[in-house]
């Protein structure tokens, strides 16, 4: 069994976090990168546990010196990968999860060819506000915001190999844990 690095993107609030949550759970030798982000944490979020939350000139010196292996703007802020997080658990033998938004998404599949990327996709087109008025977490103003980024997200799915519907979570976990678990069974 080779390390991976599995990348799950889709808009937000499809609910790649649950399914990744799912995901960890179910399958072993897979961890997750912690990102790094210019937002501010939301109540309940720790830094170096959800993001490591970085002032925005020292996310700008990082991403000068090269330390991202992929980064984008989304609403406002800066979200990135740092190599580090990668290389450290790939060395270990484990394989990685990269839970991030499309353009991060592409820019890791022309850094990592061989990276797995599975698009997290709506049941239907009320789903998205519903869930992200549902997990509270975001004002009306920052929900809009995250919807129309979402329409151009949606149109890019397929770029991706694998598009897996997240209409139940028991289901979409399920479809998600035999790609995964695929993907490390095989040599590359
Ligand atoms: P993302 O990480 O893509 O922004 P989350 O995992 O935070 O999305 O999910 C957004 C909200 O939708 C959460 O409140 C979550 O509990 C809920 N959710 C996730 N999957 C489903 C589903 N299949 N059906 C209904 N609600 C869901
Ligand atoms: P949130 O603010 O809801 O935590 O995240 C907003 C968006 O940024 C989500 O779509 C999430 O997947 C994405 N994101 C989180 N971490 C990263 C990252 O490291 N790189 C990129 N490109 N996007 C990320």
């Amino acid at each position: 069994m080779s390390a991976k690095v599995f990348v799950i993107t889709g808009p937000s609030g499809v609910g790649k976090g649950t399914l990744i949550g799912e995901l960890l759970d179910r399958v072993d030798g897979i961890e997750a990168s912690v990102s790094a982000t210019t937002r501010q944490p939301r109540p309940g979020e720790r830094d170096g546990r959800e993001y490591h939350f970085l002032e925005r000139s020292d996310f700008d010196r990082r991403a000068a010196a090269g330390d991202f292996l992929e980064w984008a703007g989304y609403s406002g802020n800066r979200y990135g990968t740092l190599r580090s997080e990668v290389e450290r658990r790939r060395d270990a033998g484990a394989s990685v999860v990269l839970e991030i938004e499309v353009q991060g998404a592409r820019q890791v599949r022309a850094a990592m060819p061989e990276a797995v990327l599975v698009f997290i996709a709506p049941p239907d087109p009320g789903a998205l506000r519903e869930r992200l008025v549902g997990r509270g977490t975001d004002s009306d103003e920052q929900i809009s915001e995250r919807l129309r980024v979402a329409e151009d997200e949606l149109a890019a799915h397929d770029e991706f190999t694998h598009v897996v519907v997240n209409d139940s979570v028991e289901r979409a976990a399920a479809e998600l844990e035999r790609i995964v678990a695929c993907e490390l069974q095989s040599p590359r």
